[in-house]
């Protein structure tokens, strides 16, 4: 089953990959990299979106995209600059140039804007973790298909990922396809192997990977959760999906996402969760709200039905679960 969605997915996220880290690469060959404002990363999104909707519109033509971005800002005057640097990214690459180009970029980039109650969509966040991309640290292109309220395939383009001391000069895809376990390409090598999480059953061992921006959660709450299962480690820190990516390789047992009390009523994307929420789950891990139910990808663009997200192992997640209930029971 969608042997046509990932072969085609897979492609697109790689070639947007090939524009995002090319503008990467720039930004941080700049000193100014803290000073810059959003327009690079804006420049980066942009062209993602365009390239990957252009070759997801070609190959399925009916599939409505709800992607992060459109046009709009672009296409004001004062934003003249911002689109003359895109247009520059594009025409640096051939391979790119052949799918974006100056006359098609607004329109490809408003293939996103499809709607996201329809029964079969896409979902897409051409960069996500943009202050990530900033750093010049992890971020991920993250591309999901959902079927009626569920994720079904989940790519995430991980540029930056580092695999025990492994790295890819290209970046690694992790993907999954419901019922048919999670995969991690090797872009650079070409290879491919099936991944797992973590199989620790003692807690103690476990490691929590979170938000480097310490406003996505609530961290007062999870160092008491630590501290109730005498975790030992220190928490790995990292932007964007990537964290989903961490704990489908076993690199990490535990990624919980409480709202933060200064943002009680924030909720949830779809595209930052679809696709990495697949992979776990088909790498053998568990993925659920704060308080156990499932994640339902059914009430358009925001998981309007959950609380936070809970993404651990078989091993430990019911009696997280139970720990958070007893700490931060439901209003
Ligand atoms: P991460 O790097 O995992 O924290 O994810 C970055 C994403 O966090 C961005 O794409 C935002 O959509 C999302 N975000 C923004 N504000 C909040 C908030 N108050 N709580 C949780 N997530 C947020
Ligand atoms: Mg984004």
């Amino acid at each position: 089953m969608f042997e046509k969605e990932l072969e085609i997915g897979k492609k697109a996220v790689i070639k947007a990959m090939r524009l995002t880290r090319m503008v990467q690469q720039d930004l941080s060959s700049q000193d100014s990299m803290t000073k810059a404002d959003r327009s690079p990363v804006t420049i980066a999104d942009f062209a993602s979106q365009g390239i990957i909707c252009r070759i997801l519109k070609d190959a399925f033509p009916q599939l409505p995209i709800v992607g992060e971005e459109d046009s709009a800002e672009l296409q004001k005057p004062e934003n003249k600059k911002i689109l003359e640097r895109i247009l520059h990214y594009i025409n640096k690459d051939k391979k790119i140039k052949e799918i974006l180009t100056g006359d098609n970029l607004f329109a490809s980039i408003d293939l996103g804007n499809g709607e996201a109650n329809d029964k079969v969509f896409w979902t897409l966040d051409p960069i996500d973790g943009t202050k990530g991309f900033l750093r010049g640290e992890q971020y991920a292109v993250a591309l999901a298909s959902i079927v009626d309220g569920k994720v079904q395939l989940g790519i995430l383009g991980c540029p930056n990922l580092e695999i025990g001391n492994n790295k890819s000069a290209y970046g690694y895809l992790v993907y999954a396809v419901r019922g048919e376990g999670a995969y991690l390409l090797n872009i650079e090598k070409n290879e491919t192997e099936q991944i797992g999480v973590s199989t620790l059953s003692d807690p103690t061992k476990m490691r929590f990977v979170q938000s480097y921006e310490s406003a996505h959660g609530n961290l007062d709450l999870q160092v008491k959760i630590a501290r109730l299962l005498k975790m030992e480690q220190e928490p790995a820190q990292m932007d964007s999906q990537v964290k989903y990516g961490f704990v489908s390789t076993g690199n990490a047992e535990i990624y919980l996402r409480i709202p933060n009390p200064k943002t009680p009523d924030y909720k949830e994307k779809i595209w930052d969760h679809a696709a990495g929420s697949i992979i776990v789950e088909e790498a053998g891990g568990e993925v659920s709200d704060i308080y156990g139910r499932e994640l339902d990808f059914s009430t358009g663009k925001t998981l309007a039905n959950n609380t936070g997200i809970f993404v651990s192992i078989p091993s430990v997640h019911k009696k997280i679960l139970e720990i958070i209930e007893n700490l931060a029971p439901r209003g």
